[in-house]
């Protein structure tokens, strides 16, 4: 007798057994139904074990088997068990989360025929003698249809307007079986590449591409190159190098560098189906792309952090951009890091894999000296741009209006006069960070997180940015009642306001979340800046990446000093990758390009070593800190938090946790585990949770996981109002 032993998407570290119906036996990595409690539940088959540890009589039964065959491949099935293990992740969390929606709530894995709207003789008519002009949506709705048939949950216009159209007789549906055409099929005769928009590689991209090409079977690779070197080019012909051989591609780049034009720029290049995944799909078109790459009808897939979880039926290369960006760690239910997934996938697939940046993280810059991946350099810049000039503006010896240095505005007036633009970064929204009492000191904050509230002049409102609570201006001090009350410190918004009356004769564009709220508004004003209606750009770290504007020539980070004496050790290695980042904005077309950072401390080593020696010389230093310091990426962490409406059981869970750890460290002999806190968190409340965390290091990660694996199995989760998670290797410690 077999029973079946399924993996659940609960947040428990174990899995379920089940008895099997006489007659069902269902493969190893396919979903069943299974009672769980009262309800039924979609499980995954993880084993067919002979026995079970619990007696026979107290199973419930197998209620139906979802899939003939495994729903995951082989490889996948392997590197998910791996995650589920190294990220102390619950196997079922895993397994699920690699799913789209749709066949994580139980729907057909099996590609089935497409459903499309057309137009009805009626709807002809309608269209054609204007009765419908006045409904603008379903006229443009029926106007593309006029055209061709549209899939049904697949296309622009929202499901509202389809059934009007429909309960008016004037479209219907027809189906049409998908017959999965693999990509190389689809070709025809076409070339695989456009080959007029090839480049001519230069010599050292030349090498750079040999390099590549010459690996056989598994290598990971740093692509190590300024901005404009022409990483992306030597992207495109390694991938077009893998398609000849018939493989797939997943191109994986961080969430703000998935725009319109990175995808035109690999649609322009190739002739073959691509595929791209960003968070707008709906999960209709998930499941689509998830079916497409597994038959092999798309041979590129570019996607965020969780298309590392695409399946594919013949991948031949991994590339991911900007490896160092932070978007690839997961910061939310299991907590993996896309990056160092795709590394391990490509090994157990003996395939390349690419990671290109111009500013590496210290982490891989560490696993190139230990031999773990191999360097490949491109210093200079491709076309003809010219590398920037760069300057600390000392905030102390200065005029300042505002966050605005006299220095910084001379130099615009300049940049401007010459009709150029102006970029300035600052990193914070809103008008002000806090509204306070001129006589007696008191702040506005927020009731549930503790923080100040951020004061918003254009929608007169405090709100706070942790979460999403909102109140009016108030009039009067909350504690003495005066109604002397000033806002402190500078947001983007009042930034804006302060250059319109400096400046009145530019035009300013300001990008953040608040002025790209609505759809469209993001694309139309980078198109304005584009265009050069607007002169002067304001923006948080939103305009960092990914956009080319090539009549800057001149970058301002505004104030930097928080992150020179910030909390969090990882701070100046993001300032540094946030400063070479904009360099790579200013001047990459003729024009010769200025950076310059406003700071209190000019005279702070790193940033010094920064801008006198560059990035490579910055990291070495920092990786020599880290390494006196024992911090990652010479040692591994793990970090438990804990949330509760009630401070002290959240405090009291974590040193309970804490005093197994202690328990451990004697039996195992381990004096180098490292047990810091129970501490509250740097925010120790958000939207009425406190939130406390307890971090380990050891310098050993094989020691720190055999820690963290005893813990799960023998630490007994009693039922508690604290919601804990653990996330091994932290990016974030707040
Ligand atoms: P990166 O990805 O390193 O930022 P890109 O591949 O985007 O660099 O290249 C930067 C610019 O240089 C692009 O406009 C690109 O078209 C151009 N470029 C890249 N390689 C070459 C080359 N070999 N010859 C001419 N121009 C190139
Ligand atoms: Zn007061
Ligand atoms: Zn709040």
């Amino acid at each position: 007798m077999k029973f079946a032993r399924v993996a659940l998407a609960v947040p428990l570290m174990r899995l379920f057994d089940y008895a099997l119906p006489d007659g069902l036996l269902p493969e190893v990595g396919a979903r069943v139904i299974v009672p769980f409690g009262t309800q039924k539940r979609i499980g995954i088959v993880v084993a067919l074990p002979e026995q079970s540890d619990l007696p026979v009589e107290q199973l419930k039964t197998v209620i139906e088997i979802l899939d003939q065959q495994p729903i995951f491949s082989a490889s996948m099935w392997n590197l998910l068990h791996w995650a589920a293990s190294y990220y102390q992740a619950p196997l079922g969390d895993a397994l699920f989360s690699a799913l789209p929606v749709k066949l994580r709530n139980g729907e057909s894995a099996v590609q089935k025929p497409k459903i499309f709207w057309k137009l009805t003789a009626l709807g002809q008519e309608a269209l054609a003698s204007g009765v419908l002009t006045k409904a603008k949506k379903q006229f443009a709705a029926a106007s593309a249809l006029a055209k061709s048939p549209l899939e049904k949950g697949n296309n622009e216009f929202n499901a509202a307007i389809w059934s009007a159209l429909k309960e008016k007789q004037y479209i219907d549906t027809f189906e049409q079986p998908v017959q999965p055409i693999s990509w190389q099929q689809r070709l025809q005769d076409e070339p695989i590449v456009k080959a007029e928009n090839r480049l001519l590689l230069n010599k050292q991209q030349s090498l750079a591409l040999g390099r590549l090409l010459f690996q056989q079977g598994f290598g990971a690779f740093l692509l190590d190159g300024v901005t404009g070197s022409g990483k992306t080019e030597i992207y495109l012909q390694l991938i077009e190098e893998t398609l000849k051989k018939g493989k797939q591609v997943l191109v994986l780049v961080p969430e703000i560098g998935l725009t319109p034009q990175t995808v035109q720029r690999f649609r322009s290049r190739f002739n073959v189906e691509i595929d791209v995944l960003h968070s707008n799909l709906n999960d209709t078109q998930r499941l689509d792309v998830w079916q497409r790459a597994r038959t092999g009808q798309s041979a590129v897939i570019i996607g965020t952090r969780s298309a590392i979880f695409t399946p594919f039926s013949e991948l031949g290369l991994i590339v991911i951009d900007e490896e160092h960006d932070a978007s690839f760690k997961q910061q939310e239910g299991w907590r993996y890091h896309a990056r160092d997934l795709a590394v391990v996938y490509a090994k157990q697939l003996n395939i390349p894999i690419v990671m290109g940046s111009a500013t590496p993280s210290l982490e891989t810059l560490n696993n190139v000296r230990n031999g773990k991946y191999q360097h490949i350099v491109l210093s200079q810049r491709a076309g003809n741009a010219s590398m920037v000039q760069s300057q600390l503006i000392d905030l102390k010896k200065q005029q300042v209006v505002n966050g605005l240095s006299s220095t910084l505005l001379k130099k615009m007036d300049e940049q401007l006069q010459n009709g150029n633009q102006v970029l300035l970064f600052l990193n914070r929204r809103g008008f002000a960070p806090a509204l306070l009492c001129h006589e007696c000191g008191w702040i506005a904050t927020c009731a549930h997180c503790d923080k100040p509230l951020t004061y918003h002049q254009h929608q007169r409102a405090m709100r706070c940015h942790h979460c999403s609570s909102q109140k009016p201006i108030p009039r009067q001090c909350g504690d003495c009642g005066s109604t002397h009350l000033v806002t402190t410190g500078l947001g983007t918004e009042q930034l804006e306001q302060t250059l319109k009356e400096r400046f009145p004769q530019y035009r300013i564009t300001r990008i953040d979340r608040d002025s790209t709220a609505r759809k469209g508004k993001l694309e139309s004003h980078l198109e304005d800046i584009r265009q050069g209606k607007s002169q002067i750009l304001i923006g948080t770290q939103m305009l960092a990446k990914g956009h080319h504007f090539p009549n800057v020539t001149l970058v301002a980070l505004i104030n930097v000093d928080s992150s020179l004496f910030s909390v969090d050790f990882r701070a100046e290695e993001r300032l540094a990758q946030l400063y070479v980042q904009v360099a790579g904005r200013a001047g990459r077309a003729e024009k010769q390009g200025e950076v310059v950072l406003q700071t209190h401390y000019p005279e702070h080593p790193l940033l010094q070593r920064l801008l006198t020696a560059g990035y490579h010389a910055f990291a070495d230093d920092a990786l020599k800190m880290r390494h006196t310091m024992g911090l990652p990426p010479f040692s591994a962490q793990a970090l438990f938090k804990a949330q509760s409406r009630k401070s002290q059981e959240a405090e009291q869970l974590l040193n309970d946790i804490a005093a197994y750890f202690y328990q451990w460290k004697q039996a195992k002999n381990q004096p180098h585990l490292q047990i810091l806190g129970a501490m509250p968190a740097p925010f120790a409340k958000k939207a009425d949770y406190f939130r406390w965390q307890l971090l380990l290091q050891h310098p050993s990660r094989a020691w720190l996981q055999a820690a963290l694996t005893d813990f799960h199995q023998q630490w007994e989760h009693k039922s508690s109002q604290v919601r804990l998670n653990l996330d091994v290797d932290p990016q974030d410690l707040s």
